[in-house]
C-alpha cells in the first residue's frame, strides 16, 4: 500500500448505538479490514475515525449499517472524507460529553443465551450470579442517569470492578468489552433475604430462603428490574386470595411468571404469534386465552377470559421460577406508583408481604412490565420505553403529560417522540411525583429542553394543574388539547398521517373532558391535528356521583333506566343489589339532579349494560363491568338490535329491547353480543354517511373501548369490507397511556397558530 492510496474518513452513527455492543463490532471489522484511527461514544452516539485503503473504507462503511449487533438500531450514518494522519493502529478512544447533544438510551435488556449458559453452568465463575449481564443483555434505561451510557453515570457506580471482571471490561475481544454493569459475585451487587428481625441472608441462600418461602405460601417482595413485584405460588388458591385480600385488590386480575412457554401451555392457549411475543426481547405480559382444563386458582383473573403471563427476563427470575408459576405483581400501594427502593419497599409493604428479597443496585428510575394482546399494546412500558416513536414531521421540543388514568408522557423534539414508561394513574402525590422524576430523567438522558407544555382540557387532572404551574414557572406556552382529539391524532401519528390529513375519527373511551364541559367518550369526529368537528356522539346520560358513578354500574344502569323513562322493576337485575331506600335517594337525586354529571361516554354504556343483564354490578377496578361483559360474548352471533342508521344513537330502544330479549330468557351471551353487533352497525353506517359528505376514506379507531377485541376485530372487518383504511394501534396503547402522542403532535399545530 503506497501512502497516496491511504485514506481518512469520519463517520458519525446515531441511534441506540450505546450499551449495545456497538464499539467493540466496529473495532473487531476495523481490525478485519486493516483500518486504522478510533471509535468512540459521545453524547449524540458514536464517532468513528477509519483511515486506510480506499477500497477497505467502502467495505467498513457498508458492512457497519449491514452488520451492525442485533441490539443496536441505527438512525443515521453521517460519512466526510478528513486527511489522512498516518495512524498505524485502531483504538477504542475515550468517551466525550457533549452538554447539549443527543443520543438514545436502549430499554433495558432480557438476559442473553450467552448469560442464561454461564449462569446455569457450575464451572463458570458468574454460576448462579443473579446479576449477570453482558453488553448484548442486562440493565440500561432504569440504571442510567446522565449521558454519555458510561459506568460512572449509572447506578454501578459504587462498585469497583475486581480484576477479572475490569480484564473484561478492557479486552475488545471480551463479550463483555465496555458493558457497561459488568459484575461478578467478587465485585458486584448482591442479593438479601430479609424474613422479620431475626432471619436475614445474602448470595445463594437468600435464593434459596425465596423459594422455600414462596414455596411454603409466602407474599415475597421481590426487587427487580424496574422495581418490585409481588410474588407468590400462583397455583395455591390460599396465597392467592391472602394477597388480594393485604392488596384491598378483590378482583383485579394478576400477571404470572411462567418458566417457559410449556409451562404456560399448562394453563393457556398460545398461538405462533403469543410465543413470539413471550420470547421477544422486550419479555412483556401477553394476555392468553385460559385453557379449557386449566389447572390454575380461579381467583387468579376472575371473570376473565385471559390470563396475563410473562416469562422470566432476569437472571434473578431464572433462578426463582420453578416447576410452578408464580403471581408477579407490581408491588405498590393502591393507586401508587410501583416501589424501586428498598427502604420503601419495607415500609410501604411490611403488612403485605411475609419476606422480601432486596438487592443493592439501585433503580435509578421506576418501569414497569409492558402489557400486550397479540394485535395491540395496553401499557407500553420496560422493554420499549424509552425507544422512540418516528413523527411523519418535524415538531419543536415539547413536553406533553398525558391525561390521568394509566398515565404517560411524551417528550418530543424533531422527527422524535419519547415515550415515557407507564407512570399511573395519576390521582396522588406520590404518582405526581414519580412523573416528575421520570420527566427529569427523560430530560437529562434526551438532552431535551421543552420550548412548550401540553396538557389536557381537564382542569382537574394534576397532570393539567402541574402543566399549568411548570409552563407559568418557566415561563413557557401552555397548550391545552381536548381529551379524544388527542386519542385521534395519537393513531393518526402512529401511522405517519401527514400534516393536512383528514380521518373520520371514532374516540370511544370512559371519560375526557369536552369542549362544552360536559364528559365525552361516545365521539364521532371529522377531522385532523389542527382541529375537529364533532360529528356526532352517544346522547349524553346522567351519571350520579360523577365519576364515582363508574364504581356503581348497577347505579348507573339504574340512572339511565330513569332518564330513558323506563321503570325500575324489581326483577331487573340492577335493581336487585339496591336496598328500597338507596332508589328513593337515587331518584331524587337524578330528578333534583344534585351532582349529577352528563356523559356521552361509550365506556359507562358498556357499563350499563353489563349491569342491567346481570354481568357486574360493582366495579373494583377500572374497566371491570366491560371487560367482564366482553369475556361472555357470544362469538357466532351476528344478530343485532333494531335497525341503525347513520343519526344519533337512540339509547331507549336499545334498553328497552335488552331487557324483553332478557324477560323472554335469551342467554346473556347473546344478548351481550347482539349488543356489540349493534355498536358495530352503528359505526358502519356513520362511517359510510360520513364518506359520502366529507369524501374522506380513512376511519381512525382510538380510547380504551377498542380494547375489547370483539368490538375493534369487527368494526374493522366491517369497515375494511366497505373498502375503508382503518388505523388502529399498534405502537401505543388505545387507552390513555398512548394519549401524550396525540397531545405533543396537536400541540405543535396549535402552537404554529398562537
Ligand atoms: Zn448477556
Ligand atoms: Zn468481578
Ligand atoms: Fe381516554
Amino acid at each position: 500500500m503506497t501512502v497516496a492510496t491511504v485514506q481518512r474518513i469520519r463517520i458519525r452513527v446515531t441511534g441506540v448505538v450505546q450499551g449495545v455492543g456497538f464499539r467493540p463490532f466496529v473495532y473487531h471489522l476495523a481490525h478485519e479490514l486493516a483500518l486504522a484511527g478510533f471509535v468512540g461514544n459521545d453524547s449524540s452516539g458514536v464517532f468513528i475515525e477509519g483511515e486506510g485503503a480506499a477500497e477497505s473504507l467502502a467495505k467498513f462503511e457498508r458492512r457497519l449499517r449491514e452488520e451492525a449487533p442485533p441490539l443496536a438500531h441505527i438512525e443515521s450514518v453521517q460519512v466526510t472524507d478528513i486527511p489522512a494522519c498516518g495512524d498505524v493502529t485502531f483504538i477504542i478512544a475515550q468517551s466525550n460529553a457533549q452538554p447539549d447533544k443527543q443520543t438514545l438510551i436502549s430499554p433495558d435488556l432480557t438476559v442473553c443465551d450467552d448469560c442464561l449458559r454461564e449462569l446455569s453452568d457450575p464451572n463458570d465463575r458468574r454460576y448462579r450470579y443473579p446479576f449477570i449481564n453482558c453488553t448484548n443483555c442486562g440493565p440500561r434505561f432504569t440504571i442510567t442517569q446522565d449521558v454519555p451510557y458510561d459506568r460512572p453515570l449509572t447506578t454501578m457506580a459504587g462498585f469497583t470492578m475486581c480484576p477479572a471482571c475490569h480484564a473484561e471490561y478492557d479486552d475488545p475481544l471480551n463479550r463483555r468489552f465496555h458493558a457497561q454493569p459488568n459484575a461478578c459475585p467478587d465485585c458486584g451487587p448482591q442479593v438479601t433475604f430479609v424474613h422479620g428481625d431475626d432471619v436475614r441472608c445474602s448470595g445463594e441462600n437468600a435464593i434459596q430462603q425465596t423459594i422455600t418461602s414462596l414455596e411454603n405460601g409466602a407474599m415475597v417482595a421481590i426487587k427487580g428490574l424496574g422495581g418490585f413485584h409481588l410474588a407468590c405460588d400462583a397455583t395455591n388458591f390460599d396465597a392467592v386470595q391472602r394477597l388480594r385480600e393485604r392488596k384491598h385488590r378483590p378482583s383485579k386480575p394478576f400477571a404470572l411468571m411462567a418458566r417457559d412457554v410449556e409451562q404456560v401451555r399448562q394453563f393457556a392457549v398460545v398461538s405462533g404469534e403469543d410465543e413470539q411475543l413471550l420470547t421477544s426481547r422486550e419479555r412483556p405480559i401477553v394476555l392468553l386465552q385460559k385453557a379449557d382444563n386449566a389447572h390454575l386458582p380461579a381467583n387468579i383473573a376472575p371473570g376473565n377470559t385471559t390470563i396475563g403471563v410473562m416469562l422470566p427476563y432476569t437472571p434473578l427470575h431464572y433462578l426463582l421460577v420453578g416447576d410452578v408459576p408464580l403471581v408477579m405483581t407490581s408491588a405498590n400501594v393502591s393507586g401508587e406508583p410501583i416501589i424501586k427502593d428498598n427502604d420503601e419497599a419495607q415500609s410501604k409493604l411490611a403488612h403485605i408481604a411475609d419476606a422480601f428479597l432486596l438487592h443493592n443496585r439501585d433503580i435509578h428510575v421506576h418501569c414497569d412490565d409492558s402489557v400486550v394482546r397479540a394485535d395491540y399494546p395496553i401499557r407500553r412500558s420496560r422493554g420499549y420505553a424509552p425507544f422512540p416513536m418516528k413523527l411523519p414531521f418535524d415538531v419543536p421540543p415539547l413536553l406533553a403529560v398525558g391525561g390521568e388514568l394509566k398515565s404517560t408522557f411524551c417528550m418530543a423534539q424533531g422527527k422524535q417522540a419519547f415515550m415515557s414508561q407507564h407512570v399511573g394513574d395519576m390521582q396522588n402525590m406520590e404518582t405526581l411525583y414519580a412523573f416528575e422524576r421520570a420527566a427529569e430523567h427523560m430530560q437529562a438522558i434526551f438532552r431535551i429542553q421543552p420550548e412548550a407544555i401540553v396538557c389536557d382540557m381537564h382542569p382537574r387532572y394534576l397532570s393539567s394543574q402541574w402543566a399549568q404551574r411548570f409552563a407559568a414557572e418557566n415561563n413557557l406556552p401552555l397548550v391545552q388539547v381536548q381529551h379524544h382529539h388527542a386519542h385521534i391524532a395519537s393513531v393518526m401519528a402512529e401511522h405517519h398521517m401527514a400534516a393536512d390529513a383528514h380521518v373520520i375519527g371514532l374516540a370511544f373511551d370512559g371519560t375526557g373532558y369536552g369542549t362544552d364541559g360536559t364528559i365525552w367518550g361516545g365521539e364521532v369526529f371529522v377531522g385532523g391535528y389542527r382541529g375537529f368537528e364533532r360529528i356526532e356522539h352517544l346522547p349524553p346520560m346522567p351519571l350520579p356521583g360523577g365519576d364515582a358513578a363508574v364504581k356503581l354500574p348497577s347505579r348507573l344502569a339504574l340512572a339511565y333506566l330513569w332518564a330513558c323513562d323506563i321503570p325500575w322493576d324489581d326483577n331487573l337485575p340492577p335493581a336487585q343489589p339496591c336496598a328500597p331506600a338507596t332508589h328513593r335517594i337515587l331518584r331524587q337525586q337524578l330528578e333534583k339532579n344534585l351532582n349529577v354529571a352528563q356523559s356521552s361516554s361509550m365506556g359507562r354504556l358498556f357499563d350499563v349494560v353489563a349491569a342491567l343483564i346481570g354481568v357486574c354490578d360493582v366495579s373494583t377496578y377500572e374497566g371491570q363491568a366491560a371487560i367482564e361483559l366482553e369475556a361472555m360474548t357470544a362469538a357466532d352471533v351476528d344478530t343485532h338490535y333494531y335497525a341503525v342508521d347513520a343519526k344519533a344513537f337512540d339509547l331507549k330502544p336499545l334498553l328497552v329491547n335488552i331487557i324483553t330479549d332478557l324477560r323472554d330468557g335469551l342467554p346473556i351471551t347473546v344478548i351481550a353480543a347482539k349488543f356489540h353487533n349493534t355498536i358495530v352497525k352503528w359505526v358502519v353506517a356513520t362511517s359510510l354517511h360520513l364518506r359520502q359528505q366529507y369524501e374522506i376514506n380513512t376511519v381512525a379507531l382510538s380510547g380504551g373501548v377498542f380494547q375489547n377485541v370483539y368490538l375493534r376485530r369487527r368494526v374493522q372487518k366491517q369497515l375494511q369490507q366497505h373498502r375503508f383504511t382503518v388505523l388502529t394501534h399498534q405502537q401505543v396503547p388505545p387507552n390513555d397511556g398512548g394519549l401524550a402522542l396525540g397531545q405533543a403532535v396537536i400541540g405543535h399545530f396549535l402552537l404554529q397558530e398562537k
